[in-house]
């Protein structure tokens, strides 16, 4: 008999994360002054979380933040990246994510402090 946990949530064109995954990663976050919902996730050298899990034995990694805003909004189109509003690369808070393409995404870097 199949659960609503067995269901998946397709991520973008290649990666769809059993429910169970989601829920591990909702368990495990702290919220910041300014409304950051941050992973508790290891960071990666760029400060975005990531979890792994086995998928038809395969290890699969997804990102949080891209996880969480495929939750919420759908699916993210091939090649689009998921950009943090708040430049807190572990924040996977959805209000604070919004979808760019790569171009967009690298001319839009943290205002330098004037
Ligand atoms: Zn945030």
């Amino acid at each position: 008999m199949s659960t609503y946990l067995d269901e998946t949530i397709p991520v973008d064109d290649r990666i769809e994360v059993p429910l169970r995954i989601v829920k591990r990663i909702g368990n495990h976050y702290e919220r910041l002054e300014g409304g950051c919902i941050v992973s508790r996730y290891a960071p990666n050298k760029n400060g975005y979380r990531s979890v792994q899990f086995w998928s038809g034995g395969r290890k699969v990694q997804v990102l949080v933040h891209r996880l969480a805003y495929a939750c919420l909004y759908g699916p993210i189109p091939s090649g689009m990246t998921v950009d943090h509003l708040c430049f807190t690369p572990g924040c996977f808070n959805q209000d604070h994510l919004r979808l760019l393409t790569p171009s967009e995404n690298s001319r839009n870097r943290r205002p330098k402090a004037s």
